[in-house]
């Protein structure tokens, strides 16, 4: 139940950023952009992780999976400083993990805005800003330049101006990112972002977030029910699943032996075209179901 090799996974996620010189900066800075030591999380008697040690190095991309209620949103909860671990302690860039950290970004998952919302797009990502500060705020030309460079960056400039109520979801979850992205964070929190997206938006929200880490060496925590949308840019899985974990690269857990071992019944890993096809898990919660007949892991 350890964690394969992180030295290893470190250093592939610093391969991956270098050739930047953000990426040249973030390996040069070394520290973890997450460290979990011996950390637990209960409820009452129902254990939900324990003992998980973890370090995500800066620009490195973690997928998180898991069954349902498996605990997937409560480490995010962690890490955004709103639930205690039971045991062990969490950091976030070497720091105890508090509330309202400006070194964190969180896509949360998609809802949509009431549709009489006043608030327009580049309202939105304004908030990303300077949302976390009370009182006046001081909104000069810096401020409406770094808005439009990021509605630019996820794409939006087109409807910068109109209100959020209107914009599909897709749109909608492009300015969530962009108002993440917005303090350039170095770790960035994601629960699930391209749930009910089409396959379309999914490629363009999962590129967002891969350009971010290559650009800036921030870290990516990425909740998801599905890993193939992503696939491509996952350095390593974190996978949960009764009461258990598992870390490693998705060959490492993306297993027949691994699942079957955790989940304690037979469940099949079948790769397909580049795809991850899980097979026989217990519960409605799947990595893309259906019977596709391939090569077996
Ligand atoms: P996942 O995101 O993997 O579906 P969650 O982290 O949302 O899982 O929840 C894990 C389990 O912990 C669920 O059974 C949930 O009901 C329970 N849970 C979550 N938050 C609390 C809480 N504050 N108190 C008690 N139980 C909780």
């Amino acid at each position: 139940m350890s964690e394969a090799e992180p030295e290893q996974a470190a250093t592939t996620a610093a391969a991956a950023v270098a050739g930047t010189s953000a990426g040249a900066a973030a390996v040069t800075a070394r520290a973890a952009a997450i460290e979990l030591r011996r950390a637990g999380l209960s409820y009452g008697d129902r254990v939900l992780w324990e003992n998980l040690d973890l370090s995500v190095a800066p620009g490195e991309f973690l997928a998180v999976l898991g069954p349902n209620g498996s605990g997937k949103t409560s480490l995010l909860r962690v890490l955004l400083g709103l639930q205690p671990l039971t045991t062990g302690t969490a950091l976030i860039a070497g720091q105890r993990v508090r509330t309202g950290s400006r070194h964190i970004g969180y896509i949360p998952q998609q809802k949509a805005f009431r549709a009489g919302s006043p608030l327009r797009a580049r309202d939105l990502v304004g908030l990303g800003l300077d949302g976390h500060r009370w009182g006046i705020r001081l909104r000069g030309r810096a401020f409406r330049q770094r808005v439009d460079e990021l509605l630019e960056v996820v794409g939006a400039s087109a409807y910068a101006d109109v209100p959020v109520g209107m914009l599909s979801g897709g749109e909608q979850q492009r300015l969530r990112a962009a108002q993440a992205l917005a303090t350039d964070p170095q770790v960035l929190l994601c629960d699930e972002p391209l749930l009910s997206l089409d396959l379309h938006h999914q490629q363009a929200v999962s590129a967002l977030i891969d350009g971010q880490r290559r650009r800036s060496g921030t870290a990516v925590v990425f909740v998801t029910h599905e890993i193939n949308p992503i696939i491509d840019y996952v350095d390593r899985v974190l996978y949960l699943a009764g009461g258990q974990f598992r870390v490693g690269t998705p060959e490492e857990v993306m297993t027949t032996e691994v699942l079957s071992d955790m989940y304690g019944t037979r469940v099949r890993v079948i790769r397909n075209e580049g795809r991850l096809v899980v097979v026989g898990l217990p519960d409605a919660t799947t990595h893309e179901h259906g019977q596709h007949e391939g090569d077996e892991d």
